[in-house]
């Protein structure tokens, strides 16, 4: 079912990894107007479609006084077919919670939080550059669960310099002890231009090298098993009923209409991004020009990109459905994969192993048509 994805493109302070589009000044008023006119504007895209989830992504969202999220939910509701049970998610970090704000939330429409709390250490946080500490993080799940959202999420990272399988294992329990009924860990990577960036080339950060990530990444995954936490995506554990339906629409190549600065949206057969940049959509969407990009896929872009995020998920990706002869084309390196132990092939239906997970990247990617081969 398609989604809507809004951008609030502002934060408190910046993290240090961080290569997402946000803007550390207040909250503008003008531009959330903005983006409450591109809605209107483009509402048509999704033509009657219903709309199965919504989703408030960053930046930092729960910078946004709750009023303000309601009404977005309820222009939403106004100019798209929103199903009565929609998901809508708020992405929330802990130095914003508070149980007011959690029941004003819940009063505005919100049925889950995503809480990026990306460590239980002091020190890793201050390494980090957030702007909470460990002990908001421990009283956020606190608040989110006594609050009444039975589905909510938490972000990890893992990969970080020094970083040991012991204190890795320790983040997972305490997580696990708090009862998270879905978790995203992600392995942190050094993006061009962010301050990290600029560490690791002055040398005043040495990244861990693959193995101690890859070590770092089995661990996760026989953690949450154990637990009951299915990994139903490389970076995405849930318990049952728990996946987000949000992000399982992206992976299933569902279209999806992105609104506000920097925002992506993919209508089934072109990809369109609005410029990340706060001021120059301020004065593109008023001045009422072009304030996005666009490039329509060919049938080999779509192949290629549902083989990338397909492989990354538990179902896999059924090859006879890509609309090529994917498994004609490639049957010896698939025979080669199976036989490794990398991937399973149920029918026509190309899923990863475990063992296949760590590579899920560089298979799809050997499994991609070029433009010639059709
Ligand atoms: S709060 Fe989130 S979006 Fe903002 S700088 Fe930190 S990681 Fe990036």
């Amino acid at each position: 079912m398609p989604g809507l994805y809004l951008h609030i493109p502002f934060c408190r302070k910046a993290c240090t990894y961080c290569d997402f589009h946000f803007s550390t000044s207040a909250v503008r008023e003008p531009l959330l107007h903005a983006m409450e006119h591109e809605l209107v504007q483009r509402s048509r895209e999704l033509g009657d479609a219903p709309v199965g989830s919504i989703y408030f992504g960053g930046g930092t969202p729960s910078l946004l006084p709750p009023e303000r999220i309601a009404a977005f939910i309820q222009l939403a509701n106004d100019l798209l077919r929103v199903q009565r049970d929609a998901e809508i998610t708020l992405e929330a970090n802990p130095d914003d919670i508070s149980a007011e704000q959690l029941a004003a939330w819940r009063a505005a429409g919100i049925t889950r939080i995503s809480l990026g709390t990306q460590s239980f250490r002091d020190d890793r946080l201050r390494w980090m550059g957030r702007a909470h500490d460990a002990a908001q993080a421990l009283a956020s799940i606190g608040l989110i669960a006594k609050a009444g959202f039975t589905s909510w999420t938490i972000d990890l990272i893992y990969g970080l310099p020094q970083m040991t399988l012991a204190e890795w294992d320790e983040q997972l329990a305490i997580a696990l002890d708090h009862g998270m009924p879905h978790l995203s860990a992600y392995c942190l990577t050094v993006e061009p231009r962010t301050a990290l960036d600029h560490q690791v080339r002055k040398r005043m950060v040495s990244m861990p090298g693959d193995d101690a990530q890859s070590a770092q990444f089995d661990q996760l995954i026989e953690r949450m098993e154990v637990a009951g936490l299915e990994q139903y995506e490389i970076s995405n554990f849930a318990r049952s009923g728990h996946r987000s339906r949000h992000n399982s629409s992206y992976w299933s190549g569902e279209p999806y209409l992105g609104i506000g600065p920097s925002a992506h949206s993919y209508n089934g057969t072109t990809r369109r991004w609005n410029v990340a940049n706060n001021a120059r959509y301020l004065r593109a969407v008023e001045a009422g020009e072009a304030y996005w990009e666009e490039e329509l896929l060919t049938a080999t872009d779509r192949i290629n990109e549902a083989l990338m995020t397909g492989l990354r998920t538990a179902e896999g990706v059924d090859l006879a459905a890509l609309g090529e002869d994917v498994l004609g084309r490639h049957r010896s390196y698939i025979q080669a994969l199976v036989s490794k132990g990398h991937g399973q092939l149920l029918g026509s239906r190309l899923a990863l192993t475990k063992a296949g997970r760590h590579f899920a990247d560089r298979i799809a990617s050997d499994l991609f048509l070029d433009a010639d081969d059709r």
